[in-house]
């Protein structure tokens, strides 16, 4: 019999909404030794079963919710049944899209807290990063084997997170294909993207600014831009898919500048329409200010700035800095693609930050599009966390 989790009194409640985590000072008892990752099942303070999900000792998340129904086991026909839901619910974005590229399964969103799982071409890139998803890899492995026979797969679990969890960082072939290359290119809409899941970031690439990207290419016709932050140089390829007149990538990464120039050229885009500055963005941005230079069309999407609420004073600092430097640059009448990827930072504050940061560049913004993460990456109702990207796109006056 598994492990049983009583709840203080009143510590139910997330849980009859189905949020599915679980924190320490939730838990009056643990009766029985559940192993790191072990399912275990869980009781309200009156003994009435509420659900089963995954031991984690060592984290503030203490139990990570597998299901919400008693009869139902955690085991492998679990999580075949999870991914290929997952796979159900993407069928009409791969179709939509015409992708090769897609994230096939996000966490705590399809139900499988801890698991992200990408597909790109024929490599899956994994990513197992809870107590409870470590546990069951194998079962995991198994089902993405047995719906994906062709395809190789890559494990990704190399990211910090996993400590909390009591866990090591690992990295590898978990099935290799014959000649062991990590690299896939990937299809978007009409781009090519290069993947490496070895050394891209997160499985290998973000995934989740396809509408976005799309997006910026319905503005892109006869402007100049500036794209910073620009590493895989995505939104670039599609700005000069559909006609600007000439784009600036700028990161800071001299790897990241390489990977966008091979990705001009498997898309057969000259460096005369698309050209590389290898910068920091917020010393850049000063410098054409002072210089005069003006643009378009500016995209700002950087990494995530906020890890933990102590930092989102300073996140919003950062966002408000590079946006009122985005607006002095462009011209009048100009568009303004601006992006948060902290999950910290909500879509309200954001827009507040972005607000602000008119006010201090004396320009009258308006927004006329607002953009978040593809439909890949679902926002569960019970898990309103997994809303993390934001965008918004301002014509500036
Ligand atoms: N827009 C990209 C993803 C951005 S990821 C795409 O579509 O692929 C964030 C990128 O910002 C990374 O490549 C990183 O090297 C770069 N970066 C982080 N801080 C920076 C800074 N201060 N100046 C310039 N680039 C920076």
């Amino acid at each position: 019999m598994s492990a049983r989790v009583l709840l203080n009194p009143g510590r139910e409640k997330s849980l009859l909404r189905r949020h599915p985590w679980i924190f320490s000072k939730a838990i009056k008892k643990v009766i029985g030794k559940p192993v790191l990752g072990e399912t275990v099942d869980v009781f309200d303070s009156q003994g009435k079963w509420l659900a089963k999900g995954a031991f984690s000792p060592n984290s503030q998340i203490r139990i990570r919710v597998w299901s919400f129904i008693q009869k139902e086991e955690v085991n492998g026909q679990f999580f075949l049944d999870k991914i290929k839901s997952a796979q159900n619910l993407r069928q009409h974005t791969i179709a939509e899209a015409n992708l090769t590229g897609y994230r096939l399964v996000a966490g705590e969103s399809d139900g499988l807290p801890g698991v992200t799982i990408d597909v790109y071409e024929n490599i899956i890139s994994c990513q197992l990063l809870s107590a409870g998803a470590e546990y069951n890899r194998h079962l995991i492995i198994n089902a993405l084997e047995t719906l994906y026979p062709e395809h190789s797969i890559y494990d990704r679990s190399d990211v910090e997170v996993r400590k909390k969890e009591g866990l090591e960082l690992t990295r590898g072939w978990i099935k290799a294909p014959s000649d062991n290359s990590p690299v896939a290119t990937i299809q978007e809409h009409d781009v090519k993207i290069e993947v490496n899941v070895e050394t891209g970031h997160k499985t290998g690439f973000y995934l989740d600014q396809r509408d976005s990207r799309r997006a910026a290419g319905r503005y892109a016709k006869g402007k100049s831009i500036l794209n910073c932050f620009s590493y895989t140089g995505t939104f670039s390829l599609h700005c000069a898919k559909h006609g600007a007149k000439k784009v600036v990538n700028v990161d800071v990464s001299d790897t990241a500048i390489e990977l966008s120039k091979k990705n001009l050229q498997l898309n057969d885009i000259s460096e005369e329409q698309v050209e590389h500055v290898q910068a920091d963005v917020f010393k850049l941005l000063r410098k054409y200010r002072e210089q005069g230079t003006r643009f378009d069309m500016v995209i700002l999407d950087p990494p995530k700035f906020a890890e933990s609420k102590a930092q989102l004073n300073g996140a919003c600092r950062g966002y408000k800095d590079i946006n009122m430097l985005a607006m002095q640059l462009l011209k009048p009448n100009g568009i303004l693609l601006t992006f948060s990827c902290s999950g910290l930072m909500e879509a309200s504050l954001f827009q507040k930050v972005v607000a602000d940061a008119a006010v201090d560049a004396k320009r009258q913004a308006r927004i006329i599009e607002r953009l978040q993460q593809a439909s890949d990456h679902p926002i569960a109702t019970n898990f309103p966390e997994g809303y993390y990207l934001k965008g918004l796109i301002c014509q500036v006056d």
